[in-house]
């Protein structure tokens, strides 16, 4: 071979090799020098199928056969590189018998080996989408919008909408127009303009069951015109969340009803409650009027015939009855609190604070109160719930010990906040929030009178008076209670 048609063939990016009848190797060019490793005077004059342990797709003779009747073969091969790797490559073999020169082949390899590999990748990805496309729980659609039908659905759409699969592909779905309102959306899409469509829609099954479906489409591709050939829907059923949904919606609806007809019953049963503790109350007043009348009757006439005995019995009569009558009085101006109508104008704090130290009785504390701090409450209620603070503190004390009492006030935002500190015995935090009700008392009579009611006045003309009562404490450490009153413009 002519070195410039040697040098043309190097040019070739295939392997290309010649070999004469003995299959030897007369030529071999760099192609085939890249694919198999050898270079070319190690190749020269050696068998080719032996060199590159040739696998052929049927018998050697029956290829030599063919080869030698028509002159030429094509086929694939494995070869095997001088690495020991294995190629696949697509042979083409040519004939030229020259009378003289004798019969040599023209052997061009294409080498496979990449496409194979890519071929085999690709099919291992499609393996794997088609088993999500499965699998999936989701209704996935695959559909031609050239011709408004789907060309592959999986089982979950079948399933979900309750169509086989045949109907499905055969029939022919102005989809958009299914969609009623949101058709307009749909299409928005198909234009590019939107990246995924998705809406929900009541949808009837084949067999007639109403369900929710919840749709997402999108475009697959746009090649070309910009219309997409072909589009992806996502469908799954979301009918039980609607109805939760629907179920909660009427739920709200009517829970303002029914909030309404429990606050008017309870307001009628605390109704009928006071009503009966006021009547109690007050018709205790006469009997117990007459217990210590008789007792003032027997002591006046007949003390100088009773012996110590009988005295002691009746002190206990006297003082049962100043007890009860305390209680009473209590009870009545408890149950009168949530009666009658407490009119709110504003109140001067420091004037309140004042009005309530003269009404008890060896009580001086110290008062830190801005002069002009007005809060919008009933002035005698107010001084009320000042008293009984003003009260305990000054009881609950250790035997012994002078009470120390300091009342502070500041403005708070839109409230006024009041403080009553004492250097009492302080309240352990898990007792603090039921010593508001009503007859709930941390102690016995004997160490520390009282009837237990004091607290709970408070906390009720507080929320009357739209404001609200609380106490910071530590056992052992004094108590910081205290009361909060919306702000009151002054003049
Ligand atoms: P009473 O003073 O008649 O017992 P209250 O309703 O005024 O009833 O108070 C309820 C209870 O709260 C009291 O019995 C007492 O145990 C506790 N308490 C109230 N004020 C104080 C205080 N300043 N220091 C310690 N304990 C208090």
């Amino acid at each position: 071979m002519g070195t410039r048609n040697a040098r043309l063939l190097d040019l070739a990016y295939e392997p290309i090799l010649i070999r004469d009848a003995e299959d030897r190797i007369t030529y071999w060019n760099a192609g085939a020098e890249r694919l198999y490793g050898w270079n070319r005077t190690e190749v020269l004059g050696r068998s080719s199928h032996e060199l590159l342990q040739t696998q052929f797709p049927e018998p050697f003779e029956h290829v030599r056969e063919l080869f030698l009747e028509y002159r030429q073969w094509q086929g694939e091969l494995v070869h095997t590189t001088r690495s020991g790797e294995r190629v696949i490559v697509s042979s083409r073999w040519v004939m030229d018998d020259d009378p003289e020169a004798g019969l040599l082949t023209l052997e061009t390899n294409f080498d496979l080996t990449a496409l194979q590999a890519s071929k085999a990748a690709l099919q291992a990805s499609e393996h794997r989408l088609r088993s999500i496309f499965d699998l999936s729980p989701f209704g996935i659609g695959i559909r031609d919008e050239s011709t408004g039908r789907f060309s592959m659905v999986n089982r979950a759409f079948t399933h979900l909408t309750g169509y086989p699969e045949a109907e499905l592909l055969s029939v022919t779905l102005d989809l958009p127009a299914s969609f009623g309102e949101q058709a307009d959306s749909y299409r928005t899409m198909l234009t590019g303009k939107l990246d995924l469509y998705s809406t929900e829609l009541p949808f009837t099954r084949k067999d007639g069951h109403e369900i929710w479906l919840a749709v997402t489409a999108r475009a697959l591709d746009r090649a070309g015109t910009g219309q997409p050939a072909t589009t992806l829907v996502l469908l799954s059923d979301v009918t039980a969340r609607r109805s939760a949904e629907i179920e909660l919606q009427d739920l709200n609806a009517t829970l303002e009803q029914r909030i309404r007809e429990r606050t008017h019953d309870l307001e009628e049963s605390n109704r009928d409650l006071e009503a009966f503790s006021y009547s109690v109350s007050h018709d205790l007043r006469a009997p117990l009027r007459a217990i210590r009348g008789f007792a003032d009757a027997l002591r006046e006439d007949y003390a100088d015939r009773l012996d110590s005995r009988a005295l002691s019995y009746l002190q206990e009569i006297e003082s049962g009855g100043s007890r009860m009558t305390q209680l009473i009085d209590d009870l009545l101006a408890y149950s009168r609190l949530g009666r009658a109508s407490i009119p709110l104008s504003p109140v001067l704090l420091l004037d309140a604070v004042q009005r309530a130290t003269t009404d008890v009785h060896h009580c001086e504390p110290s008062i830190d109160i801005p002069e002009g701090l007005a809060a919008k409450a009933h002035r005698p209620t107010l001084v009320q719930v000042l008293v009984n603070l003003l009260t305990n503190a000054c009881k609950f004390v250790r035997p012994g010990t002078a009470p120390q009492i300091r009342i502070c006030a500041e403005k708070r935002g839109s409230s006024a906040r009041l403080w009553i500190e004492d250097n009492g015995i302080g309240i352990a935090p898990e007792h603090q929030g039921r010593i508001f009700h009503v007859f709930e008392r941390l102690h016995g009579q004997e160490t520390y009178p009282g009837t237990g009611i004091g607290l709970a006045i408070v906390r009720r003309s507080m929320q009357r008076m739209n404001g609200e009562a609380g106490v910071d404490s530590e056992l052992g450490q004094g108590s910081r209670f205290w009361i909060e009153l919306p702000l009151a413009e002054t003049k």
